[in-house]
């Protein structure tokens, strides 16, 4: 099927509209007409090579949601017009530990993103949701739960919601426990919600002295702007957990020094630069640890959206045509997006 989509031909180009083609459903596949697709950090890494194998042409977009058009034969949990997401991932191997595990984002033998992955599909590499129908395997669709008017705001739940639940749920966060939030961007801002609606302390860190009100309205219980080394210093080795979102290359130990004895500090930003290698000494002095997590598995991202659902928690959006991508990209990169750009893709077909 002839699919509308955007992407990018070459790195340095913008994106176009192209004309894709989706397979037609499989025995398990499960067809989406696409409403609305999130726009991620990781799809301008991508798009423009920041990191290393990208496929052209690139059509980015895993925060997808949408309305089932068709099913195959075998599809048994779902039926035309449900309501569902489509999120980072679209295939996984289904054998190895992880998989077992429900952490297919784990995979042993690699999973398949849901842009820029292998696929047997053309062009060989698998295209996102910039686009207005793709079609998935059931073992990777989600049931979305929320109210019909919220659809556009529940997309960014797909990745920025699950990237920052997962460590939050793996960390054990909960009442009593004291959690940073670095970056108050697309995970951020999700990060901040979801870390208060499990009952955290919630201070949120931010290099953007003007969104101090609105990092407050989403749950935190203090800000704390970054570059102000006497507000960071206030806090010395006082957390438990810090979640550090940052797009961009930064100095961790003055992140690794506000945690206790014991605390984590978990990066989940992908630089196109690596950080300045941290110092051993603030770690081994009280045991700290730097760790990172990528997304989270199938079983947990529906857990996420129930609880997101449960909680009445959704992104807080601006919504784009499609032929203001690049411009969105650009306020991404100023740190100037409040908090999530989502595609409206009915726009595609204007
Ligand atoms: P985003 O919306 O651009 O947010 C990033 C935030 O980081 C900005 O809003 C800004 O917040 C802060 N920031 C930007 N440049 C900075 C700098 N030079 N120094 C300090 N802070 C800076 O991006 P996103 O979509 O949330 O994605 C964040 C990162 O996570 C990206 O690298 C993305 O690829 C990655 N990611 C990882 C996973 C995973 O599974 N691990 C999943 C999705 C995305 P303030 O204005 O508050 O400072
Ligand atoms: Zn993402």
């Amino acid at each position: 099927m002839t699919t509308q989509a955007y992407g990018a031909q070459s790195a340095d180009q913008p994106l176009q509209p192209l004309a894709i083609e989706r397979r037609a459903p499989g025995p398990r596949d499960v067809q989406v007409e696409i409403a609305y697709c999130g726009v991620c950090h990781s799809d301008l890494h991508t798009v423009r090579s920041e990191w290393p194998g990208t496929a052209y042409p690139c059509v980015p977009g895993h925060e997808i949601v949408g309305h089932v058009g068709a099913v195959g034969s075998d599809v048994t949990g779902f039926k035309v017009g449900d309501t569902v997401g489509v999120g980072c991932l679209v295939d996984s191997c289904q054998r190895c530990a992880a998989c077992g595990d429900g952490l297919e984002q784990y995979c042993d033998n690699g999973f398949v993103g849901t842009y820029n992955g292998p696929t047997k599909d053309e062009p060989g590499h698998t295209l996102g949701g910039y686009s207005q129908r793709i079609v998935v395997d059931q073992g990777f669709v989600l049931k979305v739960h929320h109210p019909a008017d919220q659809l556009a705001a529940v997309a960014p739940l797909l990745c920025a919601g699950i990237t920052t639940y997962s460590p939050l749920r793996h960390w054990k966060v909960g009442p009593g426990h004291k959690v940073g939030i670095v970056g108050i961007g697309g995970l951020g801002h999700m990060g901040i919600k979801l870390a208060h609606a499990m009952g955290a302390q919630v201070v949120a860190f931010t290099t953007s002295e003007g969104k101090k009100n609105d990092a407050l309205a989403l749950g935190a219980d203090e800000v704390v702007v970054s570059r102000n080394r006497d507000e960071m210093k206030a806090h010395t080795g006082s957390f438990d957990f810090i979640l550090d979102t940052v797009a961009a290359s930064h100095d961790l130990d003055a992140y690794t020094a506000l945690l206790k004895r014991d605390g984590t500090l978990c990066l989940v930003g992908v630089p196109e630069n690596p950080h300045p290698s941290p110092n051993v000494g603030p770690l081994i002095f009280r045991r700290r640890a730097i760790a990172g997590s990528l997304i989270g598995g199938i079983r947990e991202t529906q857990e996420m959206l129930d609880f997101c659902a449960e909680h009445g928690i959704v992104s807080e959006i601006e919504m784009i045509r499609a032929q203001d991508i690049d411009a969105a990209y650009e306020r991404m990169l100023r740190s100037d997006v409040k908090y999530r750009f989502v595609i409206d893709i009915a726009s595609m077909g204007q």
